[in-house]
């Protein structure tokens, strides 16, 4: 039936005889040996990759066929691969790879960084309204309702729950009740100036937590002495009151 057919394929993919072997080795030899022997520097090549593949082949080469049978296998170039200096030239290649490397990823990271840092300069001097919400009451106006006679901030009209933001970019550096001031955050600057947030409804934030510009931290309301809901907004400077104005949006 057909395993006749079977067998006469199976006899044509039979292996092929030691002589084959031995010839496609000897090619594969004399290949070698004339990749090795051509570059009169071999031992001074800036690529080591082949100096190592070529050592393993020849090293098999020598092994398996004996050596009267490929004399042509026994060359100076084999000699020159344990070539004093040439392992050692390798690691430096090595090296000198690697620190070239190291290198280029510390300059894209420094890159990086520098980018951020100018990023984050430009940001801390952004600023905004911190109640989205139009002036009610300006600062410095005088009157029997305020304790000091007149008013120390700003009065930003707004609805009770509105959101309130904050200012520039800073560090929360108190939050709580003050009297008069009712729920209050204040938040350093990195200007060293300090911007004060009463009678919220809600406090968002902690004292030591980082605030981004315009990051909601709480919400209008009408806590301490307040006449309805709104947001008082104060900027201090070591502890003095300064017109919020000119550090919101450079005038009175
Ligand atoms: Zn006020």
């Amino acid at each position: 039936m057909t395993s006749g057919k079977v067998k006469d394929k199976m006899l044509k993919l039979k292996a092929p005889n030691n002589r084959w072997i031995s010839g496609s080795i000897l090619v594969i030899a004399i290949g070698l040996t004339i990749a090795m022997t051509l570059p009169s520097n071999f031992a001074g090549s800036s690529d080591p990759v082949v100096v190592a593949d070529a050592s393993l082949e020849v090293s098999v080469a020598n092994k398996d066929i004996g050596a009267a049978d490929l004399p042509i296998v026994e060359t100076p170039a084999a000699a020159k691969l344990g070539a004093p200096g040439t392992e050692e030239k390798i690691q430096k290649f090595k090296a000198q790879a690697a620190d070239l490397a190291a290198k280029e990823v510390a300059r894209i990271a420094a890159e990086k960084e520098k980018k951020a840092a100018e990023r984050r300069a430009l940001r801390a001097k952004y600023t905004v309204n911190p109640a989205r919400a139009r002036i009610s009451v300006g600062y410095g106006r005088r009157g029997r309702i305020w304790d000091l006679g007149w008013h120390t901030g700003i009065d930003f009209n707004g609805n009770y729950g509105d959101s309130v933001f904050a200012a520039r970019v800073g560090r929360v550096i108190f939050t709580g009740w003050r009297p008069a001031y009712g729920r209050t955050i204040e938040v350093r600057h990195l200007d060293g100036v300090v911007t004060r947030y009463a009678h919220l409804s809600r406090i968002r934030v902690v004292a030591g937590q980082e605030v981004d510009v315009g990051e909601r931290i709480g919400n209008i309301g009408a806590s301490g002495k307040a006449f309805g809901a709104h947001l008082h907004f104060e900027t201090l400077v070591n502890g003095n009151y300064k017109n919020p104005g000119i550090w919101l949006w450079g005038n009175d």
